[in-house]
This record gives C-alpha cells, structure tokens and sequence, in this order.
C-alpha cells in the first residue's frame, strides 16, 4: 500500500508537469525535462560538423513525439558522377524512403557542356539556380522547341519527349530536376547513343537513307554527359529547326521569377508554377518561397499532392504533424531536400539572419493548400473558441486573408 502512494505521489508529481503548456506528453518529452546536465551530455563518438547542423534532433523541442519516416535528405552528401563537361548526382527513393512521388536530380554543366539527347518513362520538371543552358525538345506532333533558360527559369519535358540541355557562357550552369516518379534514375535514361550503337549498321542505313559507312563513326559508348563546343545564338538554331514552322502551344519553359507573387508581404512572398500559369506542365506543381528573418511559413497542409522540397538558402527548422499524434522537428540547410506526406500538418521558421528560400514540388496538376489560421478564423468562433480554451477576441486578431507567411514578433 505505502508503495503505491509512493508511486502515485510520483506520477502525480509527472503528470503535473507534463501538464504544461508547450511540453503536453506523458511521459513529458525533451531538455525542458533534464534534472542535470549529465542528461544532456552526449560523450560521443560524434561529428562536429555534421551534429552541430541538427540542433533540432539534437534536442527535439518538448512538443515533439512518436516516429515517422526519416523527412531529410541531402544533395550535399549524394554521390557525383563527374564527366568532362559536368556532373549530376541524385537522391532517390532508394537513396530516401518517403520519397514516393519524386526523384530529385542535381546537374552542373560547363560552358557547352552536353547533356546527351535523351528521353525517359517519368515527366521531368527543373529548375535553374546558377547560370543559364539552352533547352531542345519535340513533341509528340513533331514540332520543335529550343529555348534559353536562365537562373530562376523552369522547363518541364512529359514523359517520352525527347531532349537536350547544353550549358552555355560565360559559366554553364547548375539546376535541380525532378522526376514525377520517385523511382526515376538520371542515370538510367533512354540515350541517343546507345541505341544507335545497339543498331545493326545496315537497319541504321535503311533508316536514315544514307549509306551504312557515313555513321560509323558513331560512339560505341553513350556520351551521357560530355564537353561540347557552345552553340550559336537562339535564333540561329530556331531557324535551324524549324522546317514545318509550327510550334508547340506551350512553352516548355516558365519564367518565375517574372510571374507575380501568389502572396506577398513585408514576411516574405510565394511565387507558384503550376498548370495554370504553366500549362505543359500537367503533373508538377511548384512554390518556391521566401521567408524573411524571424518569420515563418505558415501552419498548413496540401490536400492534392506529397511536398519534395529543395532548399536554395538560408536556415529552416521544420515539424511535422501526423495523427498519432507524432510530431518531429529538423533542420534544414542549402543543398537539403525535405519531404512532407500529403494532409500532414508542418510549418517552416526561418531560423537564420539571412532570407530563408526553399522550392516545394508537387506531383499534381495544381498547387493547393490549407492554412490552419485561415480554417479557424473562417469557423464560427464559438465553436474554434470552445476547441481552444481561447477568448473570440483573441481568434478575431488572427490573420483571415491565408498570409502564407507571417513575420517574426
Ligand atoms: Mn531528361
Ligand atoms: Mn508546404
């Protein structure tokens, strides 16, 4: 009997303090409940450099709980393939678990570096981030497309159309691509040169009409990646192929940073590509957003599509939400990819002194989202008031416009 009172002296005394605001479990969770320092020592073996990068799995805030699928991963530690005129590296969904909808490539091309004529099974969406290339590619009805994209641009090529990317002056270039299937490999793609090496020599004359010698000097190994010389300006090889003169409907490529912003404050602002600004690109829907010093990405979820994101700058700490419930925080860096399950809750703080920039991408034809402030403060605010314990004063000082981000107190 005296042992039970004891133990339930014990567990009231928990229970009270994991009571509190800011820390709800049972048993609580995080530093916030360290006696000593001894708790939190971690005597190692550990890497500095890599450690210090994750303050948030270090020492998950007391509001996090439970598992879930690892939501980081990183071009900074994927493993290149070096060419003479560039190199890509990928992460896939074997390299990345919850990665389902999209494989996610990172490509450097030097000034008339060649990524080889290609096509593929997967739709492919990219976008600049140094330099510029120039773009080919053909549609299904033979007409012809080749554009200069520069820093900040997209392209999106459907699945089986066939293309090039050349780097171009002074510098090449460097971009991410993403791949409408997480299981897409940028080193397992449909090459020009392997299949006219895997060709008899006289099925290559039949098809092409010309005597079987006039190609054998074809590559008997694929080229992939290789050092070419820079091409002539745009309208030179406009002319040069355009032999029907018709042109496809839709540009393959998408100028954002010349589209107006879907939300803009003194936080920070949204710019989205989707299908109805970008109309080829019917299976990816992206934002790419910036987030000012102190503020944050709002608390939201997308009901249409999973979120690949690409981090472009600054420094981001991110939690997820999930029924359960199961909470987990991480932090995020340039080069980091992070990825959120449809319909799970997250947010995304700033927590740098520089401009926070990270693109989402979407399998799915439009870009869609719920904000949590945005649903409470278009709910009738007895009922919000009676879920929270808050006055409706307080509910009416929520922001009601969906900001997308919100500043820094
Ligand atoms: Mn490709
Ligand atoms: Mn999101």
């Amino acid at each position: 009997m005296l042992a039970a009172s004891a133990m339930g002296a014990v567990m009231t005394a928990t229970a009270a303090r994991a009571a509190a605001f800011g820390n709800p479990d049972q048993p609580p969770q995080g530093a916030i409940n360290a006696s000593g320092p001894g708790n939190l020592k971690d005597p190692g073996p550990r890497d500095e450099a890599i450690g210090n990068q994750f303050p948030s799995a270090t020492s998950p805030p007391a509001t996090d709980i439970g598992g879930g699928a690892l939501d980081w991963a990183s071009f900074n530690n994927a493993p290149k393939r070096i060419q003479d005129g560039g190199w890509a590296r990928q992460v896939t969904q074997r390299d990345f678990a919850i990665s389902s909808t999209i494989a996610g490539v990172n490509m450097r091309l030097t000034a008339g570096g060649i990524r080889e004529l290609h096509w593929h099974q997967a739709a492919e969406w990219a976008i600049m981030t140094y330099g510029s290339c120039r773009v080919t590619v053909l549609d299904t009805v033979g007409r012809p497309f080749v554009a200069d994209v520069n820093e900040g641009d997209l392209w999106y090529f459907p699945p089986g159309y066939p293309h090039s990317l050349q780097g171009l002056g002074p510098d090449g270039c460097e971009f991410v691509i993403c791949f409408d299937d997480g299981g897409a490999s940028e080193f397992n793609t449909l090459l020009l040169t392997d299949w006219i090496a895997h060709t008899p020599p006289d099925v290559l004359a039949k098809n092409f009409g010309v005597p079987a010698e006039t190609l054998a000097k074809v590559p008997l190994h694929d080229l992939w990646i290789f050092q070419g010389t820079l091409p002539g300006d745009l309208a030179s090889d406009r002319a040069a192929i355009s032999k029907s003169g018709h042109v496809p409907p839709h540009p393959f490529i998408f100028k954002l940073g010349s589209w107006a912003p879907a939300k803009q404050s003194k936080a920070g602002e949204i710019r989205v590509a989707d299908s109805n600004s970008f109309p080829i690109s019917t299976t990816i829907a992206a934002a790419l957003v910036t987030v000012r010093p102190g503020g944050i990405r709002e608390m939201h979820w997308h009901p249409n599509a999973d979120e690949w994101q690409y981090y472009l700058k600054g420094k981001a700490r991110m939690t997820v939400f999930n029924a359960g419930p199961n909470a987990r925080t991480m932090d995020f860096h340039p080069g980091d990819i992070g990825y959120v399950k449809r319909n799970i809750g997250h947010y995304v703080e700033n927590v740098g002194d520089t401009d926070l920039q990270f693109i989402g991408v979407f399998r799915a034809p439009r870009y869609e989202e719920i904000s949590l402030s945005d649903w409470l403060t278009h709910t009738p605010p007895a009922l919000v008031a009676q879920h929270l314990h808050v006055d409706e004063s307080a509910i009416a000082k929520w922001p009601d416009n969906a900001p997308g981000i919100m500043p820094g107190s």
